[in-house]
């Protein structure tokens, strides 16, 4: 039977055209079969959905990602994968927030966009598109995952990170080697692929944004600090720490973090390196965090710490502990473990 696969545009630069002030806006998903007239023959089946607003993505909200995930769920049981087509600006984020929306996905939710709009005659989005929906629809391999694929590379969604604004490799995963190389053929890398599942999906839909990053430098004060550990209501907070999670052992920096601790915001250490981990007590400079009771978070990156910490919020609202635990372990293969 032919395969089938949804499209779920949201926007971003792939469907974006020109102002007559040379500005780029989302456009019409018509615009992009314009664009790829191979997508109206190829040999599995394309169906596409919009989101209501079509966006730039540094418009994304997490009430945006709960109707990417119902588009889907909605249409789960009637397509063989799915491609999310996104700007890369919050691609990261997105891709991330879903891979912890959707439990027991047995399917691939592909993530691509482009660097320069599909209109364009140097455009890297006709690759990509066509790339991610191949991947999707394959038979060679499935992919319970969310994924993003860009420049040649089917990434692990929550691995993945924007660290590109120039070149067409925009992409990179740090900590994970890419689920999939695309050359003349297109290489899996099964073995590091998430285990199909044996239970029935879940789609968790609710995300609790009152949570924080806060990024250390030398020279951080306490105002700034206290501004953000001191904001009504704050959940929970990602410091992001220098090196394996290390961080400023002076009593005014700890009193702060440990008091805010107390009142109940949930504390993720999360390092500022691209690659590696964050290993709490290896040295003295993390002793003191781990001490008054900051979670290590191991080698995830700062897009699956954030949005982990929003998902789990939401989901358990009355359960500190629970969350605490569930951000210490990999939930989707965002940690090593
Ligand atoms: N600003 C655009 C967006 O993220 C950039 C892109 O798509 O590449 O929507």
């Amino acid at each position: 039977m032919k395969k089938k696969v949804l499209i779920v545009y949201t926007g971003g630069t792939i469907g974006m055209v020109q102002d007559d002030n040379g500005s780029l806006h989302p456009f019409a998903l018509d615009r992009i079969y314009d664009a790829v007239p191979q997508l109206k023959n190829c040999s599995y089946g394309i169906d596409s959905v919009t989101l209501d607003n079509i966006i730039d993505s540094s418009n994304m909200t997490p009430s945006m990602w709960v109707e990417i995930a119902e588009k889907i769920e909605r249409n789960y049981d009637d397509y063989d994968g799915f491609v999310v087509l996104h700007g890369t600006d919050t691609m990261a984020y997105t891709a991330s927030a879903l891979s912890f929306m959707f439990k027991n996905l047995s399917k691939p939710i592909i993530l691509t966009g482009s660097q320069l709009p599909l209109g364009m005659l140097r455009s890297d989005g006709r690759e990509n598109i066509i790339c991610a929906l191949e991947i999707a629809s394959t038979r060679l391999a499935v992919i319970p995952e969310v994924c993003i694929f860009f420049e040649s590379h089917l990434y692990r969604g929550n691995r993945s990170t924007k660290m590109n604004a120039e070149n067409f490799d925009a992409f990179a995963s740090y900590n994970l080697p890419s689920l999939a190389r695309v050359g003349i053929n297109i290489s899996f890398r099964e073995h590091l692929f998430l285990p199909m599942p044996t239970e029935k999906l879940q789609v968790r839909k609710h995300f609790d944004t009152r949570v924080a990053i806060l990024k250390l430098f030398p020279g951080i004060g306490p105002e700034v600090v206290g501004a953000v550990l001191n904001t009504p209501d704050l959940q929970g907070v990602v410091i992001e720490t220098y090196g394996s999670g290390n961080a400023p052992t002076e009593e005014w920096f700890i009193s702060a973090v440990e008091a805010a601790i107390r009142r109940g915001v949930i504390v993720l250490n999360v390092t500022q390196c691209k690659a590696g981990a964050v290993k709490m007590r290896q040295y003295a400079a993390s002793c003191d965090l781990d001490r008054i009771g900051v979670i290590g978070a191991g080698d995830i990156t700062i897009e699956a710490a954030i949005t982990k910490m929003m998902c789990l919020l939401g989901q358990y609202p009355d359960d500190k502990e629970h969350v605490k635990q569930r951000l210490s372990q990999s939930l989707r293969g965002e940690i090593t473990e």
